[in-house]
């Protein structure tokens, strides 16, 4: 065998998986391979270059750090939201292994960060109130830039101990007498262990093995919605105390759930591209000199087809495709003009109160997004405005569509292990995590588990 273990994907999932492995055992060897570069770039400057031109290998979602490397950083610990870890580990393991995270990125570099809590907060009186519902949690706020220190500082611990292939997809994973060959391009290598965290950018790649190997998956949800973005005022009260609120609300109308999701205070809009469809996204950093005037969120509605359709994703996919066939790429619409009935034009958004972070087209996001999710969108936002004022303001920006695709469910037991022994199927790839904190959790479990 070439190496003891081989790691498909460098982000937080595969990193942690890395990082526990040489802690634990390190006598093994090791490699990563990582279809993106190992120092990324994306080429968006604002400038010379003002909207995404398709890059064969998405920066802001592949190489070293995977797609957090230009996240926000903000680490959730919280069996609430950010996955179904606990489903398999264990609700206590899975706190512990965050935290364990937490202590690692404190350690190399992230010290002095804060770590907010909702524990004992009064807003959770106020959001009752009105019935909306905010979700318990501890979240540690790197920061796009302390993020990127932290993982700097991990790939200088890790690229003497772990041999790194950067810009190598891996093509299939096959099953050989005593492990797994993984075949790239130009070489072949073997295996005793294999761990695949692939992420969201993986996810085609990741259902190909899962049918070549015919490993059970099940569908899974997709959420669908928009990216909020407006003074940093108007949300000042919560993020200073909570940094990240999530709120559920339950609509009237239909009773649907819309939620609030990765909020940025002082933070940036920013285009996402997933196998070549631009959704939208959102980062700040720890950094006040390179935080803005805005806050942004996302507000998201939970899709989940099973008979006789059941390819949640393709729904999701489908919508975002319209918004990039009627803006080019992602479409941004001021609140007024949506409840108007008419779209927004260039001349609106530069009339506006609100700058728009991202350089988005104006347009009408009515002619995108199904009436359903939008009547939920729009009913959220006037509950919201009940604890922070001036949510519902006519210049609050609407960018569309964000759009949260969730890897379909590979089946996989309380080690995470697949039906072959030895390959271990982690991180936002297996469709289990949606975040850092979980993806990274998911990679020290499979590692403690492999040294054992
Ligand atoms: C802009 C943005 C902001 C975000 N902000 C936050 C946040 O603040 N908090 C939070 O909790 N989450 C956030 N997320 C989500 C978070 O980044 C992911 O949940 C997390 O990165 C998942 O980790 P992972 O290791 O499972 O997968 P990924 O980070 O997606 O890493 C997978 C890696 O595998 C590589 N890969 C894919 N296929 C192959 C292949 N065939 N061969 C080799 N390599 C392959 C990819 O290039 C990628 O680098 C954000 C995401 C984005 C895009």
């Amino acid at each position: 065998m070439n190496y003891d273990v081989i790691i498909i994907g460098a982000g937080p999932g595969g990193i942690f998986s890395a990082y526990e492995l040489t802690q634990r055992c390190p006598d093994k060897r090791i490699a990563v391979f990582e279809a993106g570069h190992a120092r990324r770039r994306c080429p968006i400057d604002g400038e010379k270059i003002k909207t995404c031109i398709g890059c064969k290998s998405c920066s802001i979602m592949s190489g070293f750090g995977g797609a957090g490397a230009f996240s926000d950083g903000k680490y959730n610990i919280t069996n609430d939201f950010g996955g179904t870890l606990y489903e398999y580990i264990g609700k206590r393991q899975a706190l512990e292994l965050m935290r364990y995270v937490d202590e690692i990125n404190m350690r190399y570099g992230g010290a002095g960060t804060k770590l907010y809590s909702t524990a004992g907060t009064q807003f959770k009186k106020a959001c009752i109130q009105y019935d909306l519902h905010l979700l318990d949690a501890s979240v540690r706020h790197l920061g796009t830039d302390i993020n990127y220190v932290v993982l700097e500082n991990l790939y200088a611990y890790l690229r003497d101990k772990v041999d790194f292939f950067f810009d190598t997809p891996v093509e299939t994973v096959k099953i050989v007498d005593g492990g797994y060959v993984i075949q790239c391009a130009n070489a072949a290598y073997t295996c005793e262990k294999c761990i695949i965290s692939v992420g969201r950018s993986g996810s085609k790649w990741m259902e190909k093995v899962c049918k070549e190997l015919e490993i059970p998956t099940k569908s899974n949800r997709v959420d669908i919605g928009v990216r909020v973005e407006l003074p940093a005022e108007v949300f000042a009260h919560l993020t200073d105390e909570l940094y990240e609120s999530k709120i559920v609300y339950r609509t009237k109308q239909y009773g649907d759930k819309v939620r609030t999701f990765c909020m940025n205070p002082k933070g940036a809009v920013v285009n996402e591209n997933t196998n070549g469809i631009i959704t939208v996204n959102g980062h700040s950093y720890e950094d006040p000199a390179r935080q803005t005037e805005n806050t942004n969120f996302a507000l998201l509605v939970a899709k989940h087809f099973s008979e006789p359709f059941k390819d949640s994703n393709g729904y999701g996919e489908s919508i975002a495709r319209l918004s990039n066939m009627l803006g080019g790429g992602v479409i941004v619409q001021r609140f007024g003009d949506l409840i108007r009935g008419r779209r927004s034009t260039p001349s609106r958004i530069e009339e506006s109160f609100v700058t728009p972070t991202l350089n988005a087209t104006p347009g009408d996001l009515s002619l995108v997004l199904p009436k359903r999710i939008l009547d939920g969108i729009i009913e959220m936002i006037y509950a919201l405005d009940k604890v922070a004022p001036g949510t519902a303001n006519d210049d609050t920006l609407l960018y569309g569509v964000e759009v949260k695709f969730y890897n379909m469910e590979v089946e996989v037991d309380e080690k995470l292990q697949s039906r072959y022994p030895g390959l271990y199927i982690i991180g936002d790839g297996s469709g289990i995590t949606h975040s850092l904190s979980h993806a990274s959790a998911s990679g020290v479990h499979v590692a403690r588990d492999i040294a054992r």
